[in-house]
């Protein structure tokens, strides 16, 4: 049998380098890894670097791993680690073999820097931080070598496995790189790689008291896990120096084909902070509601908010992979979304803000039902079932008493078609005290169901409704912008320019189909957008639906 692959695959210079390096015969088989630290939960710009590493194993044939990054043991935790094994699955991807972590290689990685260490290329320090910064020197000025440069192998030796034991302070003294202080890559000024910290490690427990820096960490484990291609983001470009470096100086890491670094631009996008550290802020600081809040750029916030795998991985390709520097709309995002959601989500009523209805010549008790399609185009989706019935409910924002022509809804002494539904024309209504319509009276023809009125007079506007006895209350979450500056990252605080509507709660009515909505799960909303039902909050008894995107991009 012969398999057409139709999936357009994506082109970009990370791709044309792999194509190159499997013609020449450099690799014969692609070895990426997506390697987060477990210090946050994964974002929409992690999105982007693992549809990268996992599509390029995919499309190639070849292997991505997953590896925690896990060597800031205060910073980690072991919740972190679940969360970003469920995102990276929800999102369609599954690693090669086990589980990585970089603390798998803590006893390797002690060997290569005793290994260094022998071979004169690395020392321990004692300069205090302030003055190991005064020594780094600047941009423009070269470097002091430290006093404690030249001890011997030997020597060195020594002090490190006192480091190791527990001899020393935090602080008090750290194992350096012997490279180059008057490099013009400061990253080479002989870095530290390995510092003291007192920490308990969520994989290793009370093992280490000394811990391994990231580039010194993350280089060796490429190399053991046989990477062929190590992808990260521009901000170490610089950094690859040092990743060069060190393996160039391990006798285990000269094989010709062994890793390499490429650069590709990180994720910016508008209205949104990217940073695990900010958007951690915002969770501690009970800005949002934990990591997942729906408005969070989280890959749990997103998918909490109803978006699918399917419409991130879209989006990722989409935006492409290149060295540009780039801000990229949110617009865009959005339309991955809605385009997906528009053929594929069913439709159902809602009315957000109910006002009642009352249909004066309906002539049963008890309501009727009407089959109605669960999407517009589409059969093979099926049908629902509604209720009509005297009583009804429409949206306060649907009638007026008075109108001009503009206005293609309900108005006094004026005919609408209700969705799905008969033809009604408003005849009074009633108001509180304050002037606020309370309920609209109207007359049905009885001979409008399913089609135009017999006697050819044309009707317009069509507006969605809820019968009264079978409607089911509902939340709706209705989420907006969490920012109200495009790049709230240049701020000094987030409170400059938090957008207080980002969320607007107001309690309505949904048909009754709608009472076992599966959490996560779309719908278009008719006339409202697309929602779904909330994954931690929404029950039978009481449910609640967030707002994914509204039909049209109307944000201004
Ligand atoms: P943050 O600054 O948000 O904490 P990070 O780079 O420190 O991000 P890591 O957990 O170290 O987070 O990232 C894992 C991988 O995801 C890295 O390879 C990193 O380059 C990539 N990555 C992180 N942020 C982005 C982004 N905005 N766009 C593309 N890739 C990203
Ligand atoms: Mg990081």
């Amino acid at each position: 049998m012969s398999h057409v692959d139709t999936e357009v695959r994506p082109s970009n210079f990370i791709r044309n380098i792999i194509d190159e390096d499997l013609s020449s015969g450099k690799h014969s088989q692609v070895h990426t890894r997506f390697p987060p630290e477990p210090n946050g939960f994964l974002h929409i710009g992690h999105a982007k670097s693992i549809c990268l590493n996992f599509g390029i194993a995919k499309d190639y044939q070849g292997q991505c791993n997953l590896r925690f990054d896990d060597t800031n043991p205060e910073k980690e935790d072991i919740n972190y680690v679940k969360s970003i094994q469920e995102d990276v699955r929800w999102l369609g991807f599954q690693w090669s073999g086990d589980i990585r972590y970089s603390s798998n290689y803590f006893d390797q990685l002690h060997q290569y820097a005793v290994e260094l260490i022998t071979k004169g290329l690395a020392y321990v320090c004692f300069l205090t931080g302030e003055q190991t910064r005064e020594y780094r020197g600047t941009l423009k000025e070269p470097g002091k070598n430290s006093p404690y440069r030249d001890t011997s192998p030997e020597e060195n030796l020594a002090l490190f496995e006192k480091m190791r034991k527990g001899d020393f302070k935090e602080g008090e003294c750290a194992l350096r790189a012997k490279i180059d202080m008057a490099s013009p890559f400061m990253c080479m000024r002989d870095p530290v790689i390995y510092r003291i910290r007192f920490a308990h490690h969520h994989q290793t427990g009370d093992k280490w008291c000394i811990y391994p820096m990231y580039d010194f960490t993350h280089c060796i484990s490429d190399a053991i896990e046989n990477i062929t291609h190590s992808i990260c983001t521009l901000e170490f470009q610089d950094n690859r120096r040092l990743y060069d470096w060190v393996l160039d100086h391990l006798d285990d890491f000269q094989a010709p084909n062994r890793t390499r670094q490429y650069e590709f631009s990180r994720l910016n996008l508008e209205y949104t902070l990217m940073s695990k550290r900010k958007l951690n802020d915002l969770v501690t600081r009970q800005l949002v509601d934990g990591w997942d809040d729906p408005r969070m750029p989280t890959i749990a916030g997103l998918r909490r908010r109803g978006y699918t795998p399917a419409s991130i991985r879209e989006f990722c390709q989409r935006i492409g992979v290149t060295k540009q520097e780039n801000l990229i709309e949110v617009g865009m995002l959005d339309a991955c979304i809605r385009e997906e959601l528009n053929e594929h989500a069913p439709r159902a009523m809602a009315v957000l803000r109910p006002v009642k209805v009352v249909i004066e010549n309906y002539p049963n008790a008890q309501p009727e039902q009407i089959i109605a399609p669960a999407h517009p185009n589409n059969e093979a989706m099926g049908t629902r079932e509604l209720f009509f019935g005297r009583e009804l409910f429409i949206d306060v924002e649907d009638f007026k008493e008075e109108a001009n022509k503009h206005f293609k809804r309900l108005v006094l002494g004026k005919e609408v078609r209700l969705r799905n539904a008969y033809i009604i024309k408003a005849e009074r209504c009633d108001k509180d005290a304050d002037g606020n319509v309370t309920t609209v009276y109207c007359t049905y023809d009885a001979d409008t169901l399913g089609k135009n009125p017999a006697d050819g007079r044309k009707v317009k506007g069509v507006i969605h409704w809820v019968e009264a006895s079978t409607a089911k209350p509902a939340e709706f979450r209705l989420y907006d912008r969490l920012f109200t500056n495009e790049n709230p990252a240049a701020f000094e605080t987030v409170d400059e320019v938090i957008n207080p509507q980002s969320l607007v709660i107001v309690n309505g009515l949904v048909e009754p189909s709608l009472v076992s909505a599966e959490a996560e799960k779309a719908y278009q909303f008719e006339r409202e957008g697309y929602f779904c039902a909330d994954n931690k909050d929404s029950s039978a008894e009481h449910l609640v639906f967030n707002l994914t995107v509204p039909l049209r991009d109307t944000f201004s």
